[in-house]
């Protein structure tokens, strides 16, 4: 049978994968490839906690398409070139893709696209990650959506989902490439092993993915609502990282919530599942919102200069806030952090320092696992007040009375700052009311008073 090349990037699965259902189907033998090419992803090279997780993803891949008898071939791009020549070394008539949505990847596709049709292969890109297409809603107007609800409500009276399918069995042998490289050689795995307790809860991967569905259905859904935004219960699925990397696909994960049954918790589940959806639909109608305030009435606001002192507290969890710094220790620790408190985070650097938004997505770019450009750019938008259906400025997060209603008995808080923990829980949201442990530190800031300064500084800006 002839070859098509299926080219391999977020979508690093073979259940539930349309790029290689439909090569399949139209009777090719899929040569399943893989290439690294992260300068072609404009200002948003993967940061470092990213190259980790698809290390290890890869690696996944491989070994499942191995069992399968085929075989994952990996190169490095330059990628239009590097397609070429592998259409030409495999004699293959088409090639097969899914998706991405980041402007600068959006971009080159489309160029890739024209230049292999022009040398006339056959070239198909599939919708893998998302339930619905960015642009396959839009307001009676025909504009997109800015405002969540509205956009959600839109999506529910239309979305198809699609069938769930397996990995195929067995995969056709591909032709060996002799110049294909190893997955270790990307340089994507970290040299010094910081990530190292990373893997003691996270398994990359679809298998990994899989099971990760699996056990937030028997242990976290049933009241998920309610328990959704408590840092210190285990009340979330830690799906982001799989479904960024594609090793799961949505649709899947709604499937199988509903094979569970209706119900509250499956409704607010999926519900958040539809943020990630509006993040995707709002970075790809208004693509410069990764690097620009997308309200423009912010683009005058006096953010403060942050010094590197400043910015270096709040990295590494030294601020004297103990629910930001257990946050952020968390995140450096593990590669992620919870919602809730990436809102506490996100507020006390945008507010109570009064650090542009900028600085902080960058920082989680870097370091977290799910680090994803829809819907980092939405996060921080969002928190930040200048986003589409943003909090507004003025709703500063108190970040003690967030510990004291999230973590109740500060054991997320003693857990990632154990400096902490041998207070009486009612004392970690506020270690200032009394002497301030050894090895802990003072409050970078006053929090009324930071609170003023950054309402004050909102009055300047004319709003
Ligand atoms: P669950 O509560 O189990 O939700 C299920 C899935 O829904 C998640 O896996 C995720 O894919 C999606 N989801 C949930 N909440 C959101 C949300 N608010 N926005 C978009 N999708 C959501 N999420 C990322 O995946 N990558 C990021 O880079 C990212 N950066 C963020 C930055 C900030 C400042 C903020 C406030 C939020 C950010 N989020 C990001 C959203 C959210 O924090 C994570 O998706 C969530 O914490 C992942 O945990 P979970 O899988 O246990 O979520």
């Amino acid at each position: 049978m002839p070859n098509a090349l299926v080219w391999f990037r977020n979508d690093l699965r073979l259940a539930d994968n349309p790029a290689l259902q439909a090569t399949l189907r139209a009777g090719f033998d899929p040569v399943p490839v893989y290439i690294h090419a992260p300068d072609e992803e404009g200002d948003w090279a993967p940061g470092a906690a990213s190259d980790a997780w698809r290390h290890r993803s890869l690696l996944a891949l491989a070994a499942d398409l191995r069992a399968r008898g085929s075989r994952l071939q990996v190169f490095a791009g330059p990628t239009l070139a590097t397609l070429q020549r592998l259409v030409a070394q495999t004699q293959a008539e088409a090639v097969f893709w899914n998706r991405r949505y980041e402007p600068a990847i959006e971009s080159r596709d489309a160029t890739i696209k024209r230049a292999l049709r022009a040398a006339g292969a056959r070239v198909e890109s599939h919708a893998a990650a998302l339930l619905v297409e960015p642009w396959q809603v839009q307001t009676r107007t025909g504009d997109p959506y800015r405002v969540f609800t509205p956009y959600w409500r839109s999506v529910l009276g239309q979305w198809r989902l699609p069938p769930s399918s397996e990995a195929p069995a067995q995969l056709p042998s591909p032709l060996v490439l002799a110049d294909a490289l190893a997955i270790d050689s990307l340089g994507l795995a970290p040299t010094r092993d910081w990530d190292r307790d990373f893997w003691k809860q996270w398994t990359p991967g679809e298998h990994g993915a899989q099971a990760a569905v699996q056990s937030f259905l028997a242990q976290a859904l049933d009241g998920y609502r309610e328990r959704r935004d408590r840092p210190d219960l285990a009340g979330t699925s830690r799906l982001s990282p799989h479904l960024h990397f594609g090793e799961i696909a949505p649709w899947r994960v709604v499937r199988m919530l509903d094979a569970i049954g209706a119900g509250e918790d499956r409704d607010a589940c999926v519900r958040e599942l539809g943020w990630r959806e509006f993040a995707h639909h709002l970075l790809h109608h208004f693509p410069h919102t990764p690097g620009a305030n997308f309200n423009p009435r912010f683009d005058g606001f006096p953010w403060a200069e942050p010094s590197a002192q400043q910015l270096q507290a709040w990295q590494r969890g030294r601020t004297g806030i103990p629910i930001v710094d257990a946050g952020m220790r968390e995140l450096w620790h593990t590669g992620w952090m919870h919602n809730r408190v990436r809102m506490i985070v996100a507020s006390f650097l945008t507010k109570n320092l009064r650090i542009h938004w900028q600085h902080g997505a960058r920082w989680f770019w870097d370091t977290l696992v799910d680090a994803d450009l829809a819907s980092n750019t939405l996060g921080w938008q969002w928190v930040a007040g200048t986003g589409a259906d943003a909090a507004p400025y003025y709703r500063v997060f108190n970040p003690v009375l967030q510990a004291q209603k999230f973590d109740p008995r500060g054991d997320y808080i003693a857990r990632w700052v154990p400096e902490l923990a041998p207070l009486a829980p009612a004392q970690r949201h506020q270690p200032w009311t009394g002497a301030v442990p050894r090895g802990y530190v003072e409050p970078m800031v006053d929090l009324a008073e930071s609170r003023k300064a950054a309402l004050d500084a909102l009055a300047r800006n004319g709003r």
